[in-house]
Protein backbone atom coordinates (compact mmCIF):
# COMPACT_ATOMS: atom_id res chain seq x y z
CA UNK A 1 0.00 0.00 0.00
CA UNK A 2 1.55 3.22 -0.97
CA UNK A 3 1.25 6.18 1.54
CA UNK A 4 0.20 9.70 0.39
CA UNK A 5 1.89 12.69 2.73
CA UNK A 6 -0.89 14.53 3.46
CA UNK A 7 -0.67 18.18 4.19
CA UNK A 8 -0.52 19.46 7.70
CA UNK A 9 -1.17 23.07 8.93
CA UNK A 10 -1.82 24.15 12.79
CA UNK A 11 -3.70 26.95 11.63
CA UNK A 12 -5.44 27.44 8.77
CA UNK A 13 -6.67 30.68 7.46
CA UNK A 14 -9.60 31.59 5.52
CA UNK A 15 -9.83 35.18 3.87
CA UNK A 16 -6.62 37.05 3.04
CA UNK A 17 -7.79 40.41 3.98
CA UNK A 18 -6.11 42.11 6.37
CA UNK A 19 -6.89 40.53 9.44
CA UNK A 20 -6.54 37.36 7.67
CA UNK A 21 -2.35 38.75 6.26
CA UNK A 22 -1.59 39.87 9.57
CA UNK A 23 -2.91 36.92 11.31
CA UNK A 24 -1.34 34.65 9.46
CA UNK A 25 1.97 36.75 9.57
CA UNK A 26 1.87 37.09 13.28
CA UNK A 27 0.74 33.39 13.61
CA UNK A 28 3.75 32.66 11.24
CA UNK A 29 6.10 34.80 13.07
CA UNK A 30 5.34 32.89 16.65
CA UNK A 31 6.34 29.57 14.53
CA UNK A 32 3.37 27.61 13.70
CA UNK A 33 2.57 26.29 10.22
CA UNK A 34 -0.26 28.24 8.41
CA UNK A 35 -2.28 27.92 5.47
CA UNK A 36 -3.35 31.02 4.25
CA UNK A 37 -7.04 30.73 1.57
CA UNK A 38 -7.86 33.50 -0.48
CA UNK A 39 -11.37 32.99 -2.62
CA UNK A 40 -10.52 35.92 -5.41
CA UNK A 41 -7.45 35.26 -7.59
CA UNK A 42 -5.30 37.23 -5.70
CA UNK A 43 -5.62 39.48 -2.11
CA UNK A 44 -7.14 42.72 -2.54
CA UNK A 45 -9.39 40.98 -5.29
CA UNK A 46 -12.81 41.60 -3.47
CA UNK A 47 -11.93 45.36 -2.51
CA UNK A 48 -13.18 47.80 -5.17
CA UNK A 49 -10.85 50.69 -3.84
CA UNK A 50 -9.55 51.76 -0.68
CA UNK A 51 -9.68 54.18 2.35
CA UNK A 52 -8.33 55.53 5.14
CA UNK A 53 -6.06 53.23 7.59
CA UNK A 54 -5.36 54.54 10.80
CA UNK A 55 -1.77 52.97 10.60
CA UNK A 56 -0.43 53.21 14.10
CA UNK A 57 -1.49 49.74 15.22
CA UNK A 58 0.39 47.83 11.29
CA UNK A 59 2.92 50.09 11.84
CA UNK A 60 3.63 47.57 15.13
CA UNK A 61 3.17 44.74 13.47
CA UNK A 62 5.34 46.23 10.59
CA UNK A 63 8.15 48.27 11.61
CA UNK A 64 8.93 50.49 8.60
CA UNK A 65 5.27 50.21 7.19
CA UNK A 66 4.73 53.81 5.66
CA UNK A 67 7.99 53.63 4.22
CA UNK A 68 7.54 50.43 2.78
CA UNK A 69 4.03 49.30 2.42
CA UNK A 70 2.08 50.65 -0.54
CA UNK A 71 0.52 53.60 1.25
CA UNK A 72 -0.75 56.54 -0.99
CA UNK A 73 -0.87 59.88 1.29
CA UNK A 74 -0.23 60.43 4.77
CA UNK A 75 -3.33 62.77 6.62
CA UNK A 76 -2.74 65.59 8.26
CA UNK A 77 -6.02 67.32 7.63
CA UNK A 78 -9.67 66.22 7.96
CA UNK A 79 -12.49 67.85 6.22
CA UNK A 80 -15.47 66.62 8.12
CA UNK A 81 -18.95 67.39 7.08
CA UNK A 82 -22.06 66.73 8.77
CA UNK A 83 -25.27 66.41 6.98
CA UNK A 84 -29.14 66.07 6.91
CA UNK A 85 -31.75 66.67 3.99
CA UNK A 86 -31.50 70.66 3.94
CA UNK A 87 -28.14 71.93 5.33
CA UNK A 88 -24.61 70.99 6.37
CA UNK A 89 -22.05 71.76 8.60
CA UNK A 90 -18.40 71.39 8.00
CA UNK A 91 -14.94 71.26 10.30
CA UNK A 92 -11.42 71.42 8.85
CA UNK A 93 -9.22 70.44 11.27
CA UNK A 94 -5.29 70.15 11.02
CA UNK A 95 -2.94 69.47 13.30
CA UNK A 96 0.47 68.70 13.16
CA UNK A 97 0.26 66.03 15.73
CA UNK A 98 -1.24 64.01 13.25
CA UNK A 99 1.93 63.90 10.84
CA UNK A 100 4.22 62.86 13.84
CA UNK A 101 3.90 59.93 14.30
CA UNK A 102 1.72 59.65 11.66
CA UNK A 103 -1.77 58.82 12.70
CA UNK A 104 -3.67 57.67 9.01
CA UNK A 105 -3.10 57.53 5.84
CA UNK A 106 -4.83 56.36 2.45
CA UNK A 107 -4.47 53.24 0.99
CA UNK A 108 -5.85 51.12 -2.48
CA UNK A 109 -6.98 47.84 -0.94
CA UNK A 110 -6.10 45.75 -3.91
CA UNK A 111 -2.09 46.98 -3.44
CA UNK A 112 -2.38 46.84 0.43
CA UNK A 113 -3.56 43.42 0.29
CA UNK A 114 -0.92 42.49 -2.39
CA UNK A 115 1.67 43.82 -0.37
CA UNK A 116 0.44 42.05 3.02
CA UNK A 117 -0.49 38.48 1.62
CA UNK A 118 3.50 38.95 0.34
CA UNK A 119 4.99 39.16 3.78
CA UNK A 120 2.81 35.88 4.44
CA UNK A 121 4.83 34.09 1.59
CA UNK A 122 7.16 31.03 2.35
CA UNK A 123 9.81 33.53 1.18
CA UNK A 124 9.10 36.61 3.38
CA UNK A 125 7.56 35.06 6.27
CA UNK A 126 9.65 35.77 9.33
CA UNK A 127 11.58 33.38 10.90
CA UNK A 128 10.56 31.83 14.23
CA UNK A 129 11.63 33.41 16.93
CA UNK A 130 14.21 31.40 18.37
CA UNK A 131 14.94 29.92 15.52
CA UNK A 132 18.02 29.64 13.37
CA UNK A 133 16.83 31.62 10.74
CA UNK A 134 17.01 29.07 7.96
CA UNK A 135 15.51 25.67 7.37
CA UNK A 136 11.83 24.81 6.64
CA UNK A 137 10.97 25.25 9.73
CA UNK A 138 11.32 29.12 9.51
CA UNK A 139 9.19 29.40 6.02
CA UNK A 140 5.97 28.40 7.84
CA UNK A 141 3.13 30.09 6.08
CA UNK A 142 1.66 28.54 2.93
CA UNK A 143 -0.71 30.62 1.13
CA UNK A 144 -3.27 29.23 -1.81
CA UNK A 145 -5.79 31.39 -4.05
CA UNK A 146 -8.80 29.55 -5.18
CA UNK A 147 -9.33 32.03 -7.99
CA UNK A 148 -13.29 31.36 -7.88
CA UNK A 149 -15.71 33.86 -8.82
CA UNK A 150 -17.11 36.25 -5.86
CA UNK A 151 -19.96 36.36 -4.85
C1 LIG B 1 -17.66 50.69 1.42
C2 LIG B 1 -16.69 50.41 2.56
C3 LIG B 1 -15.77 51.39 2.91
C4 LIG B 1 -14.88 51.16 3.96
N1 LIG B 1 -13.97 52.11 4.26
C5 LIG B 1 -13.08 51.89 5.24
C6 LIG B 1 -12.06 52.85 5.53
O1 LIG B 1 -11.98 53.91 4.90
N2 LIG B 1 -11.18 52.58 6.53
C7 LIG B 1 -11.25 51.41 7.25
O2 LIG B 1 -10.41 51.22 8.15
N3 LIG B 1 -12.19 50.50 6.99
C8 LIG B 1 -13.10 50.70 6.02
N4 LIG B 1 -14.05 49.78 5.76
C9 LIG B 1 -14.07 48.57 6.57
C10 LIG B 1 -12.97 47.63 6.11
O3 LIG B 1 -13.12 47.35 4.74
C11 LIG B 1 -13.07 46.36 6.92
O4 LIG B 1 -13.08 46.64 8.30
C12 LIG B 1 -11.87 45.46 6.61
O5 LIG B 1 -11.77 45.22 5.24
C13 LIG B 1 -12.02 44.16 7.35
O6 LIG B 1 -10.87 43.39 7.06
P1 LIG B 1 -10.94 41.84 7.03
O7 LIG B 1 -9.57 41.33 6.67
O8 LIG B 1 -11.56 41.35 8.29
O9 LIG B 1 -12.00 41.48 5.90
P2 LIG B 1 -11.94 41.74 4.33
O10 LIG B 1 -11.10 42.90 3.99
O11 LIG B 1 -13.36 41.72 3.89
O12 LIG B 1 -11.19 40.44 3.78
C14 LIG B 1 -11.79 39.18 3.81
C15 LIG B 1 -11.13 38.32 2.75
O13 LIG B 1 -11.60 36.99 2.89
C16 LIG B 1 -11.92 36.47 1.60
N5 LIG B 1 -12.92 35.44 1.85
C17 LIG B 1 -14.16 35.61 2.34
N6 LIG B 1 -14.79 34.43 2.44
C18 LIG B 1 -13.91 33.48 2.01
C19 LIG B 1 -13.97 32.07 1.88
N7 LIG B 1 -15.06 31.37 2.21
N8 LIG B 1 -12.89 31.41 1.41
C20 LIG B 1 -11.76 32.11 1.07
N9 LIG B 1 -11.64 33.44 1.18
C21 LIG B 1 -12.70 34.14 1.65
C22 LIG B 1 -12.40 37.68 0.82
O14 LIG B 1 -12.29 37.48 -0.58
C23 LIG B 1 -11.47 38.77 1.33
O15 LIG B 1 -10.29 38.87 0.58
C24 LIG B 1 -14.94 49.95 4.69
C25 LIG B 1 -15.85 48.95 4.31
C26 LIG B 1 -16.72 49.18 3.28
C27 LIG B 1 -17.71 48.09 2.89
Amino acid sequence: MTETAEPDFEVIVIGAGMAGCVTAYQLARQGRSVLLIERGEAPGSKNLSGGVLYSRGIEQVFPGFLDEAPVERRITRNYITFLNAESSVAIDYKDGRLADPVNAVTVLRAKLDAWLADKCSPRTAPPASGSSGSGPETTSCTRMWLSRPMV
